[in-house]
């Protein structure tokens, strides 16, 4: 099987060794290899920053935004092959193959259009100059400038391709190379874009480089100016959050995490009402969509306790009509995990699970359509219940990465909140009712623990971008147990990537910052999020 090469110093270098296998999800045959084994990290990261970061350093935001529209044409043309890949390695059915790839080009084009809007230079503004003097002759203006390191994107198996391309959107933009480091198991997606973008050479040498396989080494080359953006596991990022080029050298570290996120059904929100549909709605789509594989999905449902029995029998009745399977199958909606190792795991979560926990829906029963269950890491939807969710800890901590959830009943408003908040911080919430005024005091209420506040009138239910979907123009992260990080946001995410610098000047230096250019009408670009 092939022996998929890291791209380094502007070459393609096969790491030593048999490598790592990758696998079809469903059938188990290798499908590619990885290794990073003898890759000379240190020369590599040199390259980045000093070809690659000097080239994209020289342009304007609206040609470094050129080169993100360059980019996903480049991956449209070749949208079909990342289809198959997907639904070999990763084991998804076309609609979930979709929200990676697809949710990737829509990120990148979003921020392709807004780039062109950031103006002919290279820097931007940070907020207007404000005086420091009485008569301001003295005044302060913020700037925001590229790094002059490299972004080392290190990112989870569940988005080879939005995981990719939502980091190196912002990276690019900013005027920061990136070396991306794909997780093992779906490594192949992601070196088949990169491929395809290098091929087609629309970016500047050095701008980009992969290094697929064992993380070993990886971060002991990075020096203060670098960036890393990590989404994996919290256990994975504590380690991150130890190693010296944090601890001691100051390397920026981003770390977007695993999530407790709820879905709560506001106190109004009777079985029958198109608030309580909504929510039945979303919790089955967000429980199986990828498998349930997404860091956004609806782990913990929180409803009124007078209608748990009722919410707890139409969500089994829905999900009792998902058929799984193998992804090549058109009548299957949906696929596998991800792998062998990802099934024991969510197998020992099952159980850890249905040890404190009713089962309210048994997926374990479920037949599969042409898959054999020795081999494929197919998994059907799982359904658990507390009816006392204060006492019962697991099911605010343990997050069973697949088609699995928690339904438990609060009180009153105020404790539904205090349920939200066991999660330590998560990604996202979202709410289900007609009462404006509950939903905006509840909205309000949540913020401070979580990333993003998904909220669902009837109004807006056709409307709606769905709770697990990450938008490009909202933040992406949330504090606490989900990382404490920070994504997407519009040009918000550009901040990573940038330096923040107070220039103290007179205002004829200050004018003379961001000289007017011929083809820019307008002042100093603005730093629009
Ligand atoms: P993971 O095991 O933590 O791995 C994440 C990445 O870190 C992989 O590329 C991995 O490489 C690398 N890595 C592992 N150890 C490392 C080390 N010591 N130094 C540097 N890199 C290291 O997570 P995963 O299993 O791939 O992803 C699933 C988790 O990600 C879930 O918990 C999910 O909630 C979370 N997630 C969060 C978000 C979000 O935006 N918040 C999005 C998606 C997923 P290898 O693969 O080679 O080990």
């Amino acid at each position: 099987m092939d022996l998929l090469k890291n791209h380094v110093g502007g070459q393609w270098i096969a790491g030593h060794g048999d490598g790592i296998a990758l696998r079809d999800a469903v059938l188990g045959n290798e499908v590619a290899r990885v290794s990073s084994a003898g890759i000379d990290l240190p020369a590599a990261y040199r390259y980045a920053r000093e070809t690659g970061g000097a080239a994209l350093r020289a342009l304007t935001h609206a040609q470094r935004a050129r080169l993100l529209a360059d980019v996903a044409a480049v991956l449209q043309q070749n949208r079909d092959a990342y289809y198959d890949i997907s639904m070999q390695n990763s084991g998804t059915v076309r609609n979930d193959s979709a929200v990676d790839i697809d949710g990737g080009l829509y990120t990148l084009n979003y921020y392709a259009k807004a780039g062109a809007a950031l103006g002919q230079h290279s820097a931007r503004t940070d907020g207007d100059a404000v005086s420091l003097a009485k008569d301001k002759a003295f005044q302060s203006q913020h700037v925001m400038v590229p790094t002059r390191g490299l972004a080392l994107l290190i990112n989870a198996f569940n988005f080879p391709s939005w995981g990719f391309l939502e980091k190196a959107a912002p990276a690019w933009l900013a005027g920061v190379p990136l070396v991306v480091k794909p997780a093992t198991a779906t490594a192949w997606l992601t070196h088949q874009m990169v491929k395809d973008i290098l091929d087609a050479k629309v970016l500047p040498e050095g701008a980009l480089s992969i290094v697929c396989g064992s993380s070993d080494g990886l971060l002991d080359p990075l020096s203060p100016f670098d960036v890393v953006s990590f989404t994996g596991s919290a256990a994975t990022a504590s380690v991150l959050r130890r190693h010296a080029a944090f601890a001691d050298r100051s390397v920026r570290l981003n770390a977007e995490t695993d999530s407790l996120n709820s879905a709560i059904l506001g106190p109004d929100a009777a079985p029958g009402t198109e608030a309580f549909d909504a929510l039945v709605r979303e919790v089955v789509r967000e429980m199986t969509v990828k498998s349930g594989q997404k860091c956004t999905a609806i782990r913990r449902i929180l409803v009124p306790q007078a209608w748990y029995d009722e919410t707890a029998q139409a969500i089994a009745a829905k999900l009792a009509k998902t058929t799984v399977g193998n992804p090549r199958n058109e009548s299957v909606r949906m696929g596998s995990l991800v792998g062998r190792a990802q099934y024991d795991t969510v197998q020992a979560g099952l159980r850890e699970l249905g040890g404190v926990c009713d089962t309210l829906f048994d997926g374990s029963g479920v037949s599969l359509v042409d898959a054999d269950p020795a081999v494929a890491a197919c998994v059907a939807p799982h359904l658990f219940g507390t009816r006392d969710a204060d006492a019962t800890d697991l099911v605010h901590d343990l997050e069973v990465f697949g088609p699995v959830a928690t339904l438990m009943p609060y009180r009153d408003a105020a404790h539904a909140n205090d349920l939200a908040r066991r999660g330590h911080g998560s990604l996202v919430t979202s709410l289900y009712s007609a009462d404006t005024a509950y939903l905006g005091a509840t909205a309000l209420d949540l913020a401070d623990s979580h990333g993003r506040v998904h909220v669902i009138t009837p109004d807006v239910a056709k409307v709606q971008t769905g709770h697990g979907n990450v938008m490009p123009q909202s933040l992406h992260g949330g504090p606490g147990r989900a990382g404490g990080g920070e994504e997407l946001g519009g040009l918000r995410a550009l901040g990573l990537y940038q330096r923040r610098a107070a220039i103290q000047a007179s205002p004829d230096v200050v004018a003379a910052l961001f000289p007017a250019q011929a083809s820019d009408a307008s002042s100093p670009p603005a730093d629009r999020n």
